[in-house]
């Protein structure tokens, strides 16, 4: 497990104060956004914290839309041919 996608269902090590230990990933990057799948609060974490904090991927999210968010990667690419012409 290398790479999470937006999506995944994540189950935390740390319970949340509502109870709940399980989150869906909604943003990824250099913060990650995470939605607690119990009470529906969400926050933003550091991306090393968070995959600290992962215990388990518990379903996978989607490769497509995860791509479509990720301008670091795709929008570099895709745009360097246009910035050389
Ligand atoms: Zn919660």
């Amino acid at each position: 497990m290398s790479e999470f996608l937006i999506g995944d269902i994540v189950q935390m090590r740390k319970k949340h104060p509502c109870g709940g230990d399980t989150w869906e990933v909604q943003r990824i990057g250099m913060d990650f956004r995470i939605k607690c799948q119990t009470c529906q609060h969400s926050l933003l974490l550091p991306r090393r914290k968070f995959e600290k904090s992962v215990r388990q991927i518990i379903s996978r999210g989607d490769p497509e839309l995860t791509a479509k968010q990720r301008p670091f990667f795709d929008y570099h690419n895709s745009t360097k041919k246009q910035e050389n012409s």
